[in-house]
């Protein structure tokens, strides 16, 4: 067996078909399981192994860079422990290694009188999840931090910051193979055989065996799982997210990054500012179904994508509860107007030309065939084989924590020691 892996214009050889340990997807999760298996057993033979020419080429590197503090979340959840543990790590990582972060802060702001009850509900959510600092501050305050923001009363999240989760992706794969472990890039999976004592995972690059796998697939983690001769019991949903970005003469308009307070029924933040690490601003991102797993504009249409979520009956159950507010999403996606009526309520001296089309990054969201979409972080195992389900945002700031849980959870299963 002989395949090539390339990274950062590395190109060591494969020369071994045989691993303890298979770990499908590139992306932050998939990365930041393979750095703690490399850290806690070094003497396993670990692969990865990425369908795209380099690391974090879908949501790990299509995301805001924003390093979450945790206070949205669900208190006793997976995503408020491993967030607000995971951005600490985060911080800490970047600052190791070099990597350009900024703990700047945010302000959440509530624009109506009925947000308010729910912005007081999230400084409680923050304050149980462990956040410190949380303040309400009122209309002057909120001047002082966002100068042309408006609002009635906002929240302040001092441990808010923001990164490169693409860069922090590459560092984790250095490491990864510094430590003896191979990322095989342009690498997808296309079947995998389970025997009682093996699995085989078949290649573009060839064929590889191992005594364990773990799915880590992101928007195909689902199909990954039947792949894998498992019954997912969710689908993934492909949620669109499109940015505008803000032109540079009139990024001074936003110092750090200005959320509204978010709808508590859906499990996306609400179109908001975001001062990137670059220094650029952008706003965004909305939510809308996309018809395609990777689709990232309008005209991306994929048939087997688009019948596999026409088909599966959680997706019309979700379509008769949510209709409503998927229609706004798409109204605000197809006329810039409205798109920008929802930002001008929390920084009303912005106009339609002051925003050019960014870009934008697609969410792999699980969905229940009850309907409900999968609201926690979703590990699921069977036998040698361990399936990430859903680990949407905020699973880039959380991946040090992911990887970490997940190898406590499996490693005796999975036979890592
Ligand atoms: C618009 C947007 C904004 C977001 N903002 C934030 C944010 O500010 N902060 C935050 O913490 N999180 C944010 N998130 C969420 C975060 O980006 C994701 O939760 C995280 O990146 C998920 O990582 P992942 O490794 O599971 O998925 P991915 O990064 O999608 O990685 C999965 C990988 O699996 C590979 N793969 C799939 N099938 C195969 C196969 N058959 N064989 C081999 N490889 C395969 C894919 O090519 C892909 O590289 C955002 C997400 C989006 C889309």
């Amino acid at each position: 067996m002989l395949a090539s892996c390339s990274l950062n214009g590395h190109v060591p050889t494969v020369t071994d078909s045989r691993y303890d340990v298979i770990i499908i997807g590139g992306g932050a999760v998939g990365l930041g399981v393979a750095l703690e298996i490399t850290r806690r057993f070094p003497r396993q033979r670990l692969l990865l192994l990425e369908k795209e020419e380099r690391v974090a080429f879908h949501q790990s590197g299509h995301n805001s860079g924003v390093i979450h503090s945790g206070v949205y979340y669900k208190p006793g959840s997976l995503k408020a422990k491993l967030c607000v543990t995971g951005a600490a790590a985060m911080v800490e990582f970047c600052r190791e290694h070099g990597i350009p972060h900024n703990v700047c802060g945010k302000v959440i702001v509530a624009t109506q009188e009925d947000e308010l009850p729910r912005l007081e509900e999230l400084k409680k959510r923050g304050e149980a999840n462990g956040l410190t600092g949380l303040r309400l501050i009122g209309l002057e305050e909120l001047r002082e931090i966002e100068p042309h923001a408006t609002g009635l009363q906002a929240l302040v999240v001092p441990s808010t910051g923001v990164t490169d989760y693409a860069l922090v992706c590459e560092k984790y794969a250095e490491l990864v193979q510094a430590a003896g472990g191979t990322v095989l890039t342009s690498a997808g999976a296309g079947a995998i055989k389970r025997t009682s004592t093996e699995i085989t995972v078949e290649t573009s690059k060839g064929a590889f065996t191992t005594r364990a796998l773990i799915n880590c697939a992101g928007l195909h983690s689902d199909r990954i799982s039947r792949m894998a001769g498992d019954d997912p019991n969710v689908m993934i949903v492909p949620f669109r997210g499109e940015y505008y970005d803000l032109i540079p003469e009139r990024a001074s308009l936003v110092r750090a990054l200005i959320y509204p307070v978010p709808d508590p029924r859906f499990p996306f933040l609400g179109v908001h500012f975001t001062r990137r690490i670059t220094g650029k601003v952008d706003a965004g991102p909305n939510a809308i179904l996309a018809l395609a797993r990777e689709g990232y504009r309008h005209s991306d249409i994929n048939m087997p994508d688009l019948a596999a979520s026409l088909t599966f009956s959680g997706f019309w159950k979700m379509a008769a509860k949510h209709w409503r507010n998927g229609l706004g999403e798409w109204h605000r996606s197809l006329w810039k107007p409205a798109f920008v009526r929802a930002l001008q309520r929390l920084l009303p001296e912005v106009t339609e030309k002051d925003f050019v089309p960014g870009g934008s990054g697609v969410r792999a969201q699980a969905l229940k065939p009850d309907g409900a979409l999968v609201d926690d972080f979703q590990f699921v195992p069977s036998g040698k084989v361990l399936h990430v389900l859903n680990v949407p945002s905020p699973a880039a700031t959380a991946s040090l924590m992911i990887g970490k849980t997940i190898v406590d959870m499996a490693a005796a299963s999975l036979e890592l020691s």
